[in-house]
């Protein structure tokens, strides 16, 4: 059965087209073209939906309660805010992460987000013994995708050291063991996919990322790991290591094409000549990053690179595909003091490199996943804008509110409205 959607307008990273029809068959776009007859979405535009590559979903329970500082202590940073989200996650049970997760997913829908990574590192009981499933919380953050409807891909975490007890495993193997029982767990489930992570240098050890590496690639998996974020985890790992954290990564043969490194806020040029050298990626979330007082990417070196490029809302202390691609550019524009500064070879605009980055793709096409988002063309940010400029008023000139509707594998999965629960 396939299933026709006409809007005004096709939007794609260069532009806008009028009188196309977008072709859903089994979940996949079969066909971007002329058509006469399907269901007609008036004053809408279509575009791909974004992909929201680094997430842990319970963390958005902090939104607006850590934007204060305890008078005791004066001093507020990433490593106070921490210990904030410590407590948030010593409370979490299996039915409370699932609401948790899927209040968090169904935003994001709304948002235009259609696609989640989730970085999940919260795996067992709060004294850290196993749950009878020792699977039970990743689980339960599946079932909430499920429920909300967003493409998921779940990446255990591996945590050795630090932290609190629920986060760590006795060993590597097993943890490794639950993410095979998992994948087994996930066959079948359209919307899920399963990778592996580890959480950081600072709680993984070097013999346990060694063997992350190899089992990710071992079984061609997207391996995910936090990296350069605050400038401490830098000092720490030189001294234990004497070398700066992608520096280890690629001697330990953790850097390949499917690794993504989340942040990259402080990496030097060795390192980001590393990630390019192998083909890795990095993951920006200048929100989440901003509101930590993390720092700002090398934006401009990571493009002229040509190292990929994702985002992600992590902390979810907003959820606005929009607005981190805007935090891109104008950081960017902050730091250099110039216009128009991530320019892709051949572009006189930011905008198609910033929709890359945020979709994972350039547009709309055949044999694509049908994730797809429906923007309304009368929204007060964008009714009057000419449909070449609407690519760059998306990005510079609106925020999630412009977004209503998303299609998830070729299902209507959510408009705004429907979320007020
Ligand atoms: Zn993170």
């Amino acid at each position: 059965m396939s299933h026709t959607l006409i809007p005004d307008l096709v939007l794609d990273a260069h532009g806008a087209r009028s009188g196309l029809g977008v072709t859903i068959e089994g979940g996949r776009i079969s066909e971007v073209g002329p058509v006469a007859e399907g269901e007609r979405l008036p004053g809408k535009a279509l575009a791909p939906g974004f992909v929201n590559d680094h997430s842990h979903a319970f963390q958005r329970g902090l939104r607006g309660a850590v934007e204060r500082i305890e008078p005791s202590r004066p001093h507020d940073d990433f490593w106070t805010w921490r210990e904030r989200m410590y407590a948030l996650a010593e409370g979490l049970t299996p039915d409370s992460i699932r609401e948790a997760s899927r209040r968090c997913y169904e935003e994001m829908l709304s948002a235009g987000y259609t696609s989640v990574t989730e970085f999940h590192y919260v795996h067992h009981l709060p004294d850290g013994t196993p749950y009878e499933d020792p699977n039970a919380l990743a689980k339960a953050v599946v079932l909430a995708a499920e429920d909300a409807g967003i493409r998921l891909l779940l990446l255990p975490v591996a945590y050795a050291r630090g932290g609190i007890p629920r986060f760590r495993d006795a060993s590597v193997e097993a943890f490794l063991r639950r993410v095979d029982d998992l994948k087994v767990w996930s066959e079948g489930r359209p919307l899920i996919e399963v990778g592996v992570a580890a959480h950081s240098i600072r709680a993984v050890t070097r013999g346990w990322l060694q063997e992350l590496g190899d089992y990710a690639r071992g079984g061609g998996l997207p391996l995910h790991i936090h990296a350069d974020e605050q400038r401490r985890e830098i000092e720490e790992c030189q001294t234990e290591y004497d070398m700066r954290p992608v520096e280890l990564l690629a001697e330990i043969g953790f850097l390949g094409p499917n690794t993504t490194v989340v942040h990259a806020t402080h990496a030097d040029e060795r390192e980001l000549n590393l990630l390019a050298g192998h083909g890795s990626s990095v993951c920006a979330c200048p929100t989440t990053e901003g509101n930590l007082g993390d720092g700002f990417l090398p934006a401009m070196e990571i493009l002229e690179r040509g190292i990929r490029l994702s985002i992600g809302s992590d902390s979810h202390a907003r959820i606005d595909p929009f607005e981190e691609l805007r935090e891109l550019e104008t950081n960017a524009r902050r730091l250099s003091g110039r216009r128009n500064v991530l320019l892709a070879e051949g572009e006189t605009s930011p905008t198609p490199y910033l929709l890359r980055a945020g979709w994972g793709r350039g547009g709309l096409k055949a044999g694509d996943s049908a994730d797809l988002i429906e923007i309304d063309l009368s929204h007060p940010a964008l009714a009057d804008v000419e449909a070449g400029n609407l690519p760059s008023a998306l990005v510079f000139g609106s925020g999630s509110g412009v977004v209503v509707g998303a299609w998830v594998d070729g299902q209507s999965v959510c408009a705004p409205n429907d979320t007020g629960s």
